[in-house]
């Protein structure tokens, strides 16, 4: 939190220092500033990984980076429907669109102001593909009804934890429920490389390759 203000233009409290600072003076003196030949992007990726215990992290540019990943892997038809929550960041609609699918905003719950297994079901249609649950505020979605709905449905769950770091339902870690979880690092968020993001996956190699090609140009 933020010390005098709530502005997010307020950096004092952060926790950035010495040790940051060593991190980009040792990438810096490397030569090595991309991900293709520097060692950090794929040290951060194994270390995200291995911290919510999943097979699969590929990092992008940013978290509506990461749900573009997603939906580029979904590979949904035009026209095709993707249910999402009207409490979001614009970033979990865009990618939707981007992929010439449409977004169709389920009601959240009043009390939690995420969607649910009830909310979603009132939207489903014949193009429905897939839906994208945030768990908003860093309290996660009620997923086991949304996780029966859509395997009952034979939908795609794309989780948006970019306001849910390290949360947990029932035990398991935000992003690991769904068949991808997605993140954000930007400065204002619970963990952050300033600006970033990632796709995490639980799902065999095979999976994870095709992930990583959907998050660096195909
Ligand atoms: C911040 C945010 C995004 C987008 O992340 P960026 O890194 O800003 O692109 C997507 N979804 C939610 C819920 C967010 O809070």
């Amino acid at each position: 939190m933020c010390s005098s203000d709530l502005s997010f233009r307020d950096h004092s409290g952060r926790s950035l220092g010495e040790e940051e600072i060593a991190e980009l003076t040792e990438v810096i003196r490397s030569g090595a500033l991309s991900f293709l030949t520097g060692k950090k992007t794929a040290a951060f990726e194994r270390g995200f990984a291995d911290l919510l215990g999943v097979r699969e992290a590929v990092a992008v540019a940013n978290g509506t980076a990461a749900l573009h990943t997603a939906l580029i892997y979904l590979n949904p038809e035009p026209g095709d429907e993707v249910i999402l929550s009207p409490v979001t960041d614009i970033g979990s609609a865009i990618p939707i669109m981007a992929q010439l699918a449409v977004p169709v905003f389920a009601d959240v719950d009043p009390a939690t102001q995420n969607i649910t297994a009830a909310t979603i079901e009132a939207c489903l249609s014949p193009r429905t593909r897939a839906i994208v649950v945030t768990h908003v505020f860093g309290a996660p979605a009620d997923m086991d009804p949304i996780l029966e709905l859509a395997a009952r449905r034979n939908l795609f769950v794309i989780e948006d934890c970019a306001q849910a770091h390290l949360a947990t339902y029932k035990g398991r870690v935000c992003g690991t429920m769904g068949n991808l979880g997605c993140f954000s690092f930007q400065q204002s968020k619970h963990m952050t490389t300033g600006d970033g993001g990632m796709v995490v996956s639980n799902e065999d190699m095979r999976f994870g390759r095709a992930l990583r090609q959907c998050g660096d140009k195909g």
